[in-house]
């Protein structure tokens, strides 16, 4: 496979401009609500992140919601209205492309194109981000093996698209005392056949608010190359995933130890 070490040794870096990377050797931070909300909320997340220097956000626009009746997204505006702010301010967005459709309209505003782990398989999305000239962050699947994520990888990599970065976001297991079971064996075992970029969402990988940071921080020691997680100003009002979403302080707190653990890594 073209995305594993045995085809090329040496790590995959993600340069996303003004200094920003995701590489191995550095500990990428991301951080941002479940969903964009509003202008008054993006506001308070980007300074949240300039505060806490604080270079990538996350977010979705296109949300994949279990129930058709939940809250679905602000859309393509709201994407535009967030990258007006973000781009001020030197912050750069990581959100989640739903269907191919949507890759050519989000592609000015966009830093990362996330493929949820719903669509880690959606091979007719894979194929089409393969021909973009802009970084991709596959998430596993709810139920996906190491092996599939790697195979959905390689559908974007051998598009021509080698800005790639894999995500461990939990999977579903028999286990329902946690949201999901954050496979943090993943995280050694990417790194080890790929090279690729590996980041962990303890978010959605334990999906416990009180439990993140530890995850975090496991998933660092297991070799993480960054780590993605939800914060929010206020989770208890969040229209998606508030509660696994941690407040500012608690966020601020986390990104100052997934450094200090990082650097004695
Ligand atoms: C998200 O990042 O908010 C999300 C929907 O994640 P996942 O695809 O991993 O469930
Ligand atoms: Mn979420």
């Amino acid at each position: 496979k073209l995305v594993s070490k045995k085809w090329k040794a040496k790590p995959t870096s993600i340069d996303l401009g003004d200094g920003v990377f995701i590489k191995d050797g550095e500990m990428a931070v991301i951080t941002g609500p479940c969903s964009i909300e509003s202008e008054e909320q993006i506001r308070k997340v980007v300074d949240h992140c300039v505060e806490n220097g604080i270079r990538m956000m996350r977010g979705g626009v296109f949300k994949p919601r279990t129930s058709p009746y939940a809250f679905r997204g602000m859309g393509i505006e709201g994407l535009k209205l967030w990258h007006s702010i973000a781009s001020d301010a030197g912050i750069k967005i990581v959100t989640e492309v739903m269907q191919t459709s949507q890759i050519e309209e989000m592609y000015p505003y966009v830093d990362i194109y996330q493929v949820g782990a719903r669509n880690s398989q959606n091979f007719n999305l894979l194929d089409e981000l393969g021909k973009v000239d802009k970084a991709v962050m596959i998430k596993r699947g709810i139920s996906g093996t190491i092996e599939e994520l790697l195979q959905s990888a390689e559908y974007v990599f051998s598009g021509g698209n080698e800005k790639l970065i894999l995500c461990e976001r939990g999977i579903r297991t028999y286990e329902k005392a946690s949201r999901n079971t954050l496979d943090l064996n993943a995280i050694p075992i990417l790194k080890a056949k790929s090279h690729l970029p590996v980041i962990v969402d303890p978010s959605h990988g334990i999906g416990i608010r009180a439990y993140v940071p530890q995850m975090a921080l496991a998933g660092v020691m297991a070799g993480a190359d960054g780590v993605i997680y939800e914060s929010h100003e206020i989770p208890e009002k969040a229209y998606s995933d508030g509660q696994q979403t941690l407040d500012f302080a608690q966020s601020a707190r986390l990104a100052a130890w997934i450094r200090e653990i990082f650097d004695k890594r």
